[in-house]
């Protein structure tokens, strides 16, 4: 409405149509940042009117309260991201807002350099949170999925404890040779093949692709319990290929 309206806003962002905001998802939004945008701002329609059944707009709520607390986490002032709901009808109230975010970035400077953090030890933060998101969505899915009515309600979603527990105790997965079996079961379900093996051969999680879904922790038979979940320290090397071949005992009798 703004734009069919010859309504005046911001030179200074630039605009991402998405069908919904339920849409922008939280790697969008680090991307954003990661890319060196110094705000992010989401505009979607108003709470209760979503044009569809999923009312997505719930969804870009629960995302950014998320993403601030991981911003504060990140030592990134979190003002550099907001969600406003409004109608497409309200092209006033769009460039309003816009406006005003607009200012309050310039406000706060360039991302990182507002809040002292050096540039590269920035990216890197960045970086390993980007890793880390299809983990966090497992883990906080239930609480993602709430439908939040009111501002007390969105100020006591996520807690800075929570975040930092969040960060401070990430799980890893890793089979344990020697209970190995080869039924290659998780082999099968995990989704995004990060579990190397073969018909005897023991299974070995590659750490750099595994998103810690933890579906091959369930998967594995409860008679082999070969997948081991790990927190606070180091997971163990893989073991050397030459040596995962599984020799089994012959039934001759
Ligand atoms: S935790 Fe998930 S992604 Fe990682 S190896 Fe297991 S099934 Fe694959
Ligand atoms: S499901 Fe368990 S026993 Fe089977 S291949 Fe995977 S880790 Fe090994």
């Amino acid at each position: 409405m703004a734009g069919v309206s010859r309504l005046q806003y911001s030179t200074e962002i630039r605009l991402i149509r998405v069908m919904c905001s339920g849409r922008v998802d939280l790697e969008f939004i680090l991307r954003a940042f990661s890319n060196g945008m110094d705000g992010v701002f989401i505009g979607g329609c108003r709470l209760n009117e979503c044009n569809y059944i999923t009312h997505g707009n719930y969804d870009a709520l629960s995302i950014v309260l998320l993403c601030r607390k991981i911003m504060e986490h990140l030592e990134l002032n979190p003002e550099r991201l907001s969600i406003e709901f409004m109608s497409s009808g309200e092209g006033i109230l769009f460039t309003e807002i816009v406006d005003g975010f607009s200012k309050k970035v310039k406000e706060l400077g360039p991302l990182g350099k507002g809040e002292g953090i050096d540039e590269n030890e920035l990216k890197s933060k960045l970086a390993e949170v980007r890793e880390l998101i299809p983990y966090i969505k497992i883990v906080k899915r239930k609480k993602l999925a709430s439908r939040l009515e009111n501002q007390e309600e969105y100020d006591g979603f996520f807690t800075s404890d929570e975040i930092d527990r969040l960060f401070g105790e990430v799980v890893s997965y890793h089979i344990d040779p020697a209970k190995c079996q080869a039924c290659m079961i998780c082999l099968r379900k995990c989704p995004v093949e990060a579990i190397a093996g073969a018909k005897n051969q023991i299974h070995v999680i590659d750490q750099e692709k595994c998103i810690k879904c933890g579906t091959c922790f369930e998967a594995c038979p409860p008679r082999f319990d070969a997948v081991n979940k790990i927190s606070g320290e180091p997971v163990p090397p893989p073991i050397p290929e030459e040596e995962r071949t599984i020799v089994r005992k012959s039934r001759t009798k």
